[in-house]
């Protein structure tokens, strides 16, 4: 029997910020206002790195400078992101589609440290997103930035399917904003959440309405189901 199923997905990679996490679009920016950090040099390097004069490691250490500057530590991070709380079902959602058997993956551009305050629980299988280093005092040492973040996330759902040995057929992507739109494309199956750009509504193969990440189980049964039973 046929299933009505175009490619059984394997891989299920999430968007973190404003998708997993609610109260944020961009953790950059609500650190850069929650600290203050310098507007001007802000939009310098965003601009700078769009018009291709710095590279994304670049942009990511003027943003890590400008945080430092403002005094920002890790115990100050940290404070700032307890202030976010998880999007409504994602805790549940992320538990049950593992249980369901799938593989699941993070590429985004937000900071280790989101993802550890609210998801630390969560065995995921793959992780791609930015990492700062801090002294033992907490200050800002540096830190690692991805290498797949904006058009590159497309690049990450390539490299996981590659180390899982799967096809992009077989990866789903969840996101919900335009810096998603490559990768949402890239994906064998793609859906928006919590939608905060019009775009994303024709990049995505399916669309959620509902206010709950609870809604994307249906578009994902129990592993087990696509099982064609043996005779
Ligand atoms: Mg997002």
């Amino acid at each position: 029997m046929a299933l009505n199923v175009p490619a059984p997905i394997r891989l299920i990679c999430f968007d973190l910020d404003g998708t997993l996490i609610d109260g944020t679009i961009f953790i950059w920016s609500t650190l850069h206002e929650a600290f203050g950090s310098d507007p001007v040099r802000r939009k310098k390097a965003a601009q700078e790195h769009r018009a291709g004069h710095i590279s994304y490691t670049q942009w990511f250490e003027t943003d890590l400078l400008l945080l430092s500057e403002r005094g920002a530590t890790k115990d100050k991070i940290r404070k700032v992101i307890s202030g976010l709380r998880p999007a409504m079902g994602a805790v549940e959602t992320l538990r049950v589609l593992k249980e369901r058997g799938y593989k699941l993956g993070i590429i985004s551009g937000s900071l280790d440290l989101v993802l550890e305050h609210f998801f630390g629980d969560i065995s995921f299988d793959h992780v791609l997103l930015n990492r700062i280093a801090f002294s033992p005092d907490g200050r800002i040492q540096g830190g690692e930035a991805t290498r797949y973040d904006l058009e590159g996330k497309a690049a990450g759902l390539t490299e996981l399917a590659r180390r899982e040995g799967l096809d992009l057929s077989q990866c789903a992507f969840v996101g919900d904003n335009t810096n998603d739109l490559a990768v949402m494309r890239a994906a064998g199956f793609s859906v928006g959440v919590f939608i905060k750009h019009e775009d994303v509504r024709s990049a995505a193969h399916v669309v959620i309405q509902e206010e709950d990440l609870r809604a994307i189980l249906p578009f994902f049964p129990p592993r087990e189901a696509l099982k064609v039973p043996r005779v």
